[in-house]
């Protein structure tokens, strides 16, 4: 089975999308990559939506990829005798005493903040929505005005926007976790709340090569050091529930078209991450505003676009993948997004990998070629192809299924396993037949495939060959 588009959908699972049955639904419907969300649920649910995918994989033949998110340093208020109240002009103090707050004071466990901030600084609470000024801070307490009041009550939220932390974009919990994933067999792990490029190297040092690293961009300060974030990630997230509660809405398209340029012109994947479908979580349908959003993000280049509570809490699991799917493909349908992709293809890499993938894209286009295939051990080539934005599809091969999940998630492209191919012609061969099995080619039809010979180094893609499927 193929899809008809190249953009790609994630869907995030939770307690409405937890069985085999809706998993499968998903799937055929239109999800390519599946997110496990660290902040909620068990391991054993972790385990077990895992499993059913794998074992979904098996039953299709497909390969699907496995996205684990990390909670990252989220950082919590202590807790009050009872809820409290804020008024504008009041009075608020954090401070290092555990004891439960009241309406003048309550526990911030993070002793590190207290250092970190400075007068002037901004404090929000639960997700924005309570404002605080700072007035005076010393390492045991920091004294604030409410600017906006609101309800407080015990554990809620706080962002800090203005000021670089110094923290990890990994706690305990997510060390632990990452050992629970990657044991598991997650492809790719996303890091939340990263602020520099450190917290990528701190995170690829314990995962090597076992996942991708997506790098979620929902602070000020990650978007200070946006450059050098995206050279250390394999991918990127715009993460837009934090992001727009750190920044004001009115910066959030900006910075999200910012993003996408900077990852298209190093090439690297970018995902579009929140409230997509937002009103779908309770109804059947999505609001024009919404469709329009998810629109936006397909004409500025995004490689996948994902669901959150839509999928992982909602009603409307299915019915949210669906409507995805039809956005992104009559958006694909638009002669002006094929203008749009064209104009944002980077250059090519002075390599010879870059140069043949390069090269393959104008081929295909000159010869109206039906696909262009890559063969990959690692998936660097594929990588390379999606970021030229091909007219045609991209269809992967590889020898190894976990290379195979892990580019389930780019723009264009159609991964399939194959046993090990052994020479050039062995290759073209085998290029051909997927391609007319995978539905990518009819008799009569070109391909254009590129590979590495000698096999399976890789870096070594040096060969590009226009081959025709014959009749069979
Ligand atoms: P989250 O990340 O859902 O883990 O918070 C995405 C976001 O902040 O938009
Ligand atoms: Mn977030």
């Amino acid at each position: 089975m193929r899809r008809q588009r190249c953009a790609k959908i994630i869907a995030t699972l939770g307690p409405s999308s937890s069985s085999a049955e809706i998993i499968k639904k998903l799937f055929l419907t239109g999800v390519d990559v599946f997110r496990l969300n660290f902040s909620h649920g068990s391991y054993k649910e972790h385990e077990k939506h895992y499993n059913i995918i794998r074992d979904l994989e098996k039953k299709l033949n497909r390969p699907i990829g496995i996205l684990m998110d990390l909670q990252g340093p989220k950082l919590r208020i202590g807790t009050f005798k009872k809820p409290i109240m804020l008024h504008e002009g009041m009075t608020f103090t954090f401070d290092t005493d555990p004891s439960p707050g009241d309406k003048t004071r309550v526990y911030l466990p993070h002793p590190e903040i207290f250092k970190a901030i400075k007068r002037e600084a901004l404090l929000l609470l639960d997700d924005g929505k309570i404002r605080l000024h700072v007035r005076k801070s010393t390492p045991l307490k920091i004294e604030t005005t409410v600017l906006i009041g609101g309800p407080l009550s015990d554990r809620k939220g706080l962002n800090v926007p203005s000021v670089t932390l110094p923290i990890s974009a990994m706690t305990e919990k997510d060390r632990e976790d990452l050992v629970f994933g990657l044991k598991l067999g997650v492809d790719w792990v996303a890091l939340s709340f990263v602020q520099h490029a450190r917290d990528v190297q701190e995170a690829r040092r314990l995962i090597g090569d076992k996942a991708g690293i997506i790098s979620k961009l929902e602070k000020p300060s990650a978007i200070e050091h946006l450059n050098e974030i995206v050279h250390k990630s394999d991918a990127i997230m715009v993460a837009r529930g934090d992001l727009g509660v750190e920044m004001l809405p009115e910066e959030v398209p900006s910075i999200q078209k910012q993003i996408i340029r900077t990852c298209r012109k190093a090439g690297k994947p970018v995902v579009i991450a929140t409230q997509m479908l937002d009103s779908m979580i309770k109804l059947p349908t999505p609001t024009r505003a919404e469709a329009s959003d998810v629109a936006t993000a397909i004409y500025d280049g995004a490689d996948a676009v994902m669901l959150s509570a839509e999928s992982a809490l909602g009603n409307y699991p299915v019915e949210s993948v669906a409507i995805m799917d039809r956005i992104i493909t009559r958006v694909e349908e638009d002669p002006f997004y094929r203008q749009m992709q064209e104009a944002s293809i980077p250059k090519p890499e002075t390599t010879r990998s870059g140069a043949i993938t390069a090269a393959a894209r104008q081929v295909a286009h000159t010869i109206q070629a039906a696909a262009i295939v890559t063969f990959t051990s690692t998936g660097n080539t594929t990588f390379r192809a999606a970021r030229e934005r091909p007219e045609v599809p991209i269809l992967a091969i590889t020898p190894e299924l976990k290379t195979a999940r892990k580019l389930s998630i780019l723009w264009g492209v159609h991964a399939v396993t194959s046993s090990d191919v052994k020479s050039f012609s062995d290759a073209v061969e085998s290029a051909c037949r997927m391609a007319k099995n995978e539905g990518f080619a009819n008799p009569g039809e070109y391909i254009v495939v590129t590979a590495g010979v000698p096999f399976r180094i890789s870096g070594s893609t040096n060969i590009l060959r226009i081959a025709s499927i014959e009749p069979s």
